[in-house]
């Protein structure tokens, strides 16, 4: 029995992983619908290659021009074209899916995932942006259907055995690799620029959370993901910086034991596990197979050498592996991890708020219309000014407070540029 799967952000770093995953496990997977933002060239490959029925993207002028790309293609195999939001959430739900791998980035993921939880869809979730803005919304709905791709919730989902909810966890260790900044000074962060930001020491991201990681606001935005995901409350979660990335993240439980989950920084174990739990798929083995395919010419455009899953299990492999260290972050250096923490803890509005904040201030930093420092900067500006005690009770008012902190994070970058 094949698993169907649609594919939000099919075009992105998580959406190429786990299509890569659909090519090594065809006899397992099913690709039927695909959604981008407006990489065509992209697209055109998957759709020739994973025969989706249904293919979304950002405009009805996209859609002509990949309707036009596609023209050669025999009728049976023409996708149906759609576009827009509505295009995006029937990429979701209408393409006779089973799971959707959503892997949007930012705000816009939140109601495709939304319209997947509603339709009793099960989702494997990368886009944390969504638990960001409505964990309690989501949460309600999908304890039992919904599984994480981030690699530190995926370290846990596995320490946990494929669960979610485990009465005898008492705490969980999330790793933060440190990013490109690691021992920094906030001096020293003032004149950093964005070519140096995008270098990650042992990941390769898009470039929004390449950003989010070299900030640590991806480790705050992983800390609400977490305390959503695993009903911690704050106090239990904690970050230590492990600058390797071998240990993706552990969990301790009431007897004092801790389960942690060790592999390469390959995104695919954990897209993987999120498609297969509480069962395995024998990924290394395949994408060996697969590489002989030489997926990453048909696929990747020669972008990023995929293939080959490292294996770290041979004495070699963990001989040269140096000690394992683990350090407190720099919060100083660092704010926007703690902002995100107080807006985790404020709960209601203050998670949309900091990610609508965050995300206009990270391109603006990708834009070189903002320093880097000014992104926590504006992050905690755009917290105090648009705080407010309101309760979450609809995505819409979620969408809305990040489109408000959107707007007042715009006004704020363009008067400092
Ligand atoms: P990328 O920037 O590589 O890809 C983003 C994807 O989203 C692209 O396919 C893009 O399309 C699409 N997209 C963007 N905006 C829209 C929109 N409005 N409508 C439809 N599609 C859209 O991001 P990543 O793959 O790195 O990250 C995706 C998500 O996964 C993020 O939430 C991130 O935090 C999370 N994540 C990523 C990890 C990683 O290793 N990369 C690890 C853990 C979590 P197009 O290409 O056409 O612009
Ligand atoms: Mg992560």
């Amino acid at each position: 029995m094949t698993l169907k799967i649609s594919v939000l952000g099919a075009s992105g770093s998580i959406g190429r992983a786990a299509l890569s995953l659909a090519l090594s496990f065809s006899d397992l997977l099913e690709v039927t619908a695909l959604a981008a933002h407006s990489n065509l060239a992209i697209l055109n490959e998957q759709i020739r290659l994973f025969k989706p029925a249904l293919v979304s993207v950002s405009t009805d002028e996209l859609r002509r021009e990949l309707a036009s790309l596609l023209a050669d293609l025999p009728r049976s195999l023409q996708p149906e074209l759609v576009f827009g939001e509505s295009g995006l959430i029937s990429a979701a739900i209408d393409s006779g899916a089973q799971m959707v791998v959503s892997a949007v980035v930012g705000a816009a993921g939140l109601k495709p995932t939304w319209a997947a939880v509603n339709s009793h869809l099960k989702v494997a979730l990368a886009n944390k942006e969504s638990l960001v803005l409505a964990g309690d919304l989501i949460m309600g709905k999908a304890l039992g259907t919904l599984s994480p791709i981030d690699s530190e919730h995926s370290a846990i989902f596995q320490a946990l055995g494929g669960r979610l909810r485990v009465p005898e966890l008492k705490k969980i260790i999330l790793t933060a690799s440190g990013g490109p900044f690691r021992g920094f000074s906030r001096k020293d962060l003032e004149s950093v620029t964005r070519q140096m930001a995008l270098k990650h020491p042992t990941w390769s991201m898009g470039p929004k959370i390449t950003v989010d990681s070299a900030t640590m606001m991806n480790k705050g935005l992983e800390i609400i993901e977490a305390h959503h995901l695993f009903g911690l409350s704050y106090d239990q979660i904690e970050v230590l910086v492990h600058p390797l990335s071998l240990i993706h993240s552990m969990a301790q439980f009431h007897d004092g034991s801790i389960l942690a989950q060790l592999g390469p920084a390959d995104m695919r174990l954990a897209i993987a596990y999120a498609l297969s739990y509480p069962e395995r798929w024998p990924i290394v083995e395949r994408a060996e197979r697969l590489r002989a395919k030489s997926y990453k010419e048909e696929l990747d455009h020669k972008k990023k050498p995929e293939g080959a899953v490292k294996d770290l299990s041979d004495y070699q492999a963990l001989s040269s592996i140096p000690d394992l260290s683990f350090e407190p972050p720099d919060l100083h250096a660092f704010p926007a991890m703690a902002l995100a923490q107080a807006a985790g803890r404020a709960g209601g509005l203050a998670p949309s708020i900091l990610n609508g904040a965050n995300e206009e201030a990270a391109a603006a930093f990708l834009d070189q219309k903002l320093s880097f420092i000014g992104i926590s900067e504006v992050v905690g500006e755009c917290l105090e000014r648009l705080h407010s005690d309101e309760r979450l009770e609809s995505i819409d008012q979620a969408l809305e407070a990040d489109q408000r902190a959107k707007a007042l994070a715009k006004q704020l970058i363009a008067k400092r540029f």
